[in-house]
Formats: C-alpha cells, sequence, structure tokens
C-alpha cells in the first residue's frame, strides 16, 4: 500500500474509461495499492480481442472470451465498476459525462477506450461490412454464417455460395480471419453440409501480407494461406461494399454476402469530441510518461493513444502487449505523483509480433533482431504472450494453455463434425457459474 503523500486538494480517485487490456491493467495496479478508482464500460465485461475470429467461427463461444469486469475486481474493494456508455469527455475537470446523465469526476482520468473499424470512406462498408473488434462483432458475423445457411437450407445452388466471403486487409486480423474460414468452409464441405469450401478472398491494396513483419512471413503467411485454399488479390483495394458484392478498384466485382474488415482501426468515437489533442489514427497525442499534454492529471493509454517510440514510425503499435503494459505504467505514474516523485517515461518491453494463420500454421519474430519463427514453435510464442495478456483479466490461464494447445493440434473437420451437433469446445476457466457477460449484438461506438 502507498502512503500519499503529494497534495491533491482532495483523496485520490482515478477515473478510467474502458475495461480493456489497459483499462483493467491500470485499475488492477491501483486497486492492489488501495487506491479509489472508478472503471466505465458500455459492456459489463472484459474482452479478449485476439479470439475474436474464433468466436466469428463458432469455435469458441463468446462467454469463453468475455470475462465479467464485477468477477476481474473481486478482490479489489476500492476498484468501482461502471458498466454504462459514456457520452463525452472533459479533461479539463476531468469528467466523463455518461448516458444516464452523471456526471464522475476524479483527481485523474484514463483515457483506455480503445479502437474502431476504419473504413476509409469507403461506401457502403459501415452500413454492410463486418469489422471486428468487439465480441458483439464476432457474434453478429456468426449468427449471419448461421443465418446464410439456414436461408440456403437444402437449396445446393444456394449453399454452394452461402459461404463466399471477401476479407479486407492483410494485416494480422485479415490474415486469421482467412485462414480460419478456408479451414472452416473446407471442413464443412468435407463434411457434405455445403457443396464446395467457401471461396475466401483476402484483399489489400499493399502487395504483401502481414506489412508489419520481414519478407520470411510474408511469404509464409501467403503460401499457407494458399496451401488453406484461400485466394489473395494483392495490391488492389476495395471501391464499394454492397449487400450482395464488392467492388474492387481494378473495376472487379466479387459477388458475396459477407465482407469481414479488417482493413484499418483508428481511436474509439468518444475521443473525436474530446478537445484532447489527436494525430495519426484519429488516436491521443501522449508524452512519452503517456499524459496528455497540458493536462498533467489525464493519461491515454493502449490503442486510443499515439505512444511514442524511437522505431520506425515514431509510435507503437497497437497491441495487445503495450496497451497492458501502458495502461500499468500509467497507473505507476499515478502513484508516483502521489508519493511526491516525478512521472517515468514509459518503457515498453517489446514481447515480438506473431500471427496465427490456421491449424499448425503460426509466425512469430521476436528479439531485438526479430528472430523469424513459423509452426509450431511460432505457435507456442503465441501462446505464452497471449496467457500472460489474459492472466490480467482471467486468472487462471491454464484452461487457456490447454485448449490452444487441443486447437492447435486438433483434426479441424472432426471440430466442425463435433460443433454441428453439440455446443463447440470451451475453455474451462471454472468461474462461478453466476459470472455471466450480458453480450448483445446491437452495433455500438
Ligand atoms: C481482431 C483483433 C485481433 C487482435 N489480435 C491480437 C493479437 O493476436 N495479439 C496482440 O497483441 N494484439 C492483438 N490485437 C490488438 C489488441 O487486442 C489491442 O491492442 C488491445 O486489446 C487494446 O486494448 P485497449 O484496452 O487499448 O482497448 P480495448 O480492448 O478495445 O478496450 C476499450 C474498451 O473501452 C470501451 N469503450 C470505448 N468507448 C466507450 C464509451 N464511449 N463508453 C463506454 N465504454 C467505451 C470498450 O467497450 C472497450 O471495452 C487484436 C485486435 C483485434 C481487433
Amino acid at each position: 500500500m502507498v502512503t500519499v503523500t503529494a497534495q491533491p486538494s482532495e483523496a485520490p480517485h482515478v477515473v478510467v474509461l474502458g475495461g480493456g487490456l489497459a483499462g483493467v491493467a491500470c485499475a488492477h495496479r491501483l486497486g492492489d495499492e488501495g487506491i479509489r478508482v472508478t472503471l466505465v464500460d458500455r459492456n459489463d465485461y472484459h474482452q479478449f480481442q485476439p479470439l475474436l475470429y474464433q468466436v466469428a467461427t463458432s469455435q469458441l463461444p463468446a462467454q469463453d472470451i468475455a470475462r465479467p469486469h464485477r468477477t476481474i475486481f473481486r478482490a479489489h474493494p476500492t476498484v468501482e465498476v461502471r458498466s454504462v456508455e459514456v457520452t463525452s469527455v472533459d479533461p479539463q475537470a476531468p469528467s466523463l459525462t455518461l448516458v444516464d446523465g452523471d456526471v464522475l469526476t476524479g483527481t485523474h482520468l484514463v483515457m483506455a477506450a480503445g479502437g474502431r473499424a476504419e473504413y476509409f470512406g469507403v461506401p457502403g462498408a459501415d452500413e454492410h461490412a463486418f469489422p471486428l473488434y468487439s465480441v458483439s462483432d464476432a457474434e453478429r458475423l456468426r449468427l449471419h454464417f448461421r443465418q446464410l445457411l439456414d436461408d440456403a437450407g437444402d437449396d445446393q445452388e444456394a449453399l454452394e455460395s452461402a459461404l463466399d466471403v471477401v476479407v479486407v486487409g492483410g494485416g494480422p486480423t485479415g490474415v486469421e480471419v482467412a485462414g480460419a474460414l478456408a479451414e472452416l468452409t473446407r471442413a464443412l464441405a468435407t463434411l457434405g453440409e455445403i457443396p464446395r469450401p467457401g471461396r475466401i478472398l483476402l484483399v489489400d491494396r499493399g502487395k504483401v501480407l502481414l506489412g508489419g513483419f520481414s519478407e520470411k512471413s510474408h511469404e509464409y503467411a501467403h503460401r499457407r494461406l494458399t496451401k488453406e485454399g484461400a485466394e489473395l488479390q494483392l495490391g488492389t483495394g476495395v471501391s464499394a461494399v454492397y449487400a450482395d458484392r464488392v467492388e474492387l478498384d481494378d473495376g472487379s466485382v466479387v459477388p458475396t454476402r459477407t465482407v469481414v474488415w479488417g482493413g484499418g482501426e483508428s481511436a474509439a468515437t468518444i475521443v473525436a469530441e474530446s478537445g484532447l489533442p489527436t494525430g495519426r489514427g484519429g488516436r491521443v497525442q501522449v508524452t512519452p510518461e503517456l499524459t496528455v499534454e497540458g493536462h498533467p492529471r489525464v493519461y491515454a493509454v493502449g490503442d486510443v493513444a499515439n505512444i511514442p517510440s524511437d522505431e520506425d514510425p515514431g509510435v507503437l503499435p497497437q497491441l495487445g502487449s503495450v496497451a497492458q503494459q501502458s495502461g500499468r505504467w500509467a497507473a505507476d505514474n499515478i502513484l508516483r505523483e502521489l508519493t511526491g516523485q516525478p512521472a517515468v517515461p514509459f518503457r515498453y518491453k517489446d514481447k515480438g509480433i506473431m500471427a496465427m494463420i490456421g491449424r499448425n500454421a503460426a509466425v512469430a519474430e521476436v528479439g531485438k533482431h526479430r528472430h523469424q519463427v513459423e509452426g509450431p514453435v511460432a505457435f507456442a510464442a503465441w501462446l505464452g504472450v497471449h496467457a500472460m495478456l489474459l492472466s490480467g483479466a482471467h486468472s487462471k490461464t491454464d484452461a487457456f494453455l490447454s485448449w490452444a494447445w487441443d486447437y492447435f493440434d486438433r483434426d479441424h473437420a472432426a471440430v466442425v463434425e463435433s460443433s454441428t451437433t453439440e455446443a463447440p469446445h470451451r475453455i474451462a476457466w471454472g468461474d462461478d457459474e453466476a459470472d455471466v457477460p450480458h453480450i448483445s449484438t446491437e452495433r455500438r461506438g
């Protein structure tokens, strides 16, 4: 427990906007020290984004990657959770206005509101494409696939193209989704559920997959995805999205009822009207100490912030480990202030970059010199990093580890067969039965 020596005129009260990896890490650290925290999130649960595509492709139930905030903070009596939409931010006060009209004022404010899909003004994308940023997005996509199959019924012609998908974006999200969909539809075809595997077309304006990775990883991702049966159209953008087709900027038209958008992200909508200084991706510009210029008691962390870095492109990427570490660092700087010490610039411990491309296929680049590994070794690296991320919100990561090895190793057709007749394979968290997240499929924020 820290001894507070600094002189905010009132007792410290940190208001945290967002209960993702960054907000939870921040509130945890402050709660450990007995500091009063109010954490506000529109959802009553924390969502683990790296496994969203598993929910969208029916390989995990949504509840397994959504843990109620109240459960997470059960052992932290000074952390209060409010499950409500925030409608505005006043960095001066600092305070948040909630949709129910309440105004929450703190001595400190931590903005950890994350990001959202960025459609770059592509006509029809907002209306027709499926983003994959939240558990609600993933559930909506899963239900959409089920609806397409239900609508097709026994009509073989309709079934044939029901699961043809265009995936926009060749970054980790697009590659992971395309890999999982190619596997899933191939398994469904093997089982006779559909006449042929879905046509999974991945489109990206860039010339390579996994742009931020090395050339070896670009080639690996290319090889693995095409081996799974996905088609790639690189160097091509999407110019319009409709309910039944997409138009590409080379003039071609691809019939599809499903466009999955992994084509970019920007800061959560709340930032635009907050009056906070923004930069690339509409994200909040922060100092090396993670505060907002001119507002020493307002912090921005995780995906909502542009966190300075010495490496190209000058800011840290939108990654789980950046979010978790920056959230904890902001808490530490608040604790330093409260004990009369100066804030310290954020030092990111780089855990590497990695992507899962499907069963038995993963790529990772780790260490200072970005050593590249593929296959099971890369999967082990992925698992280690993600177990650590999950440990902030789900204390028992052994349940995740055993589920993940099983998934990685399993025969996919058998998985699909069992999930068409019974509930999908679960991560056995062993939480209290009463710990149920309230997941809605409404489109928000
Ligand atoms: C599909 C996908 C796959 C990914 N895979 C990986 C991966 O494999 N490895 C990796 O390291 N990173 C991965 N990432 C990135 C990583 O998940 C993010 O960097 C990280 O989760 C960001 O955490 P955060 O706390 O900043 O934001 P978030 O987790 O987005 O949390 C923000 C929270 O703020 C809440 N919120 C926002 N606005 C409001 C409002 N107005 N009112 C109330 N609440 C609000 C939201 O509900 C949300 O809970 C992936 C991201 C995506 C989308």
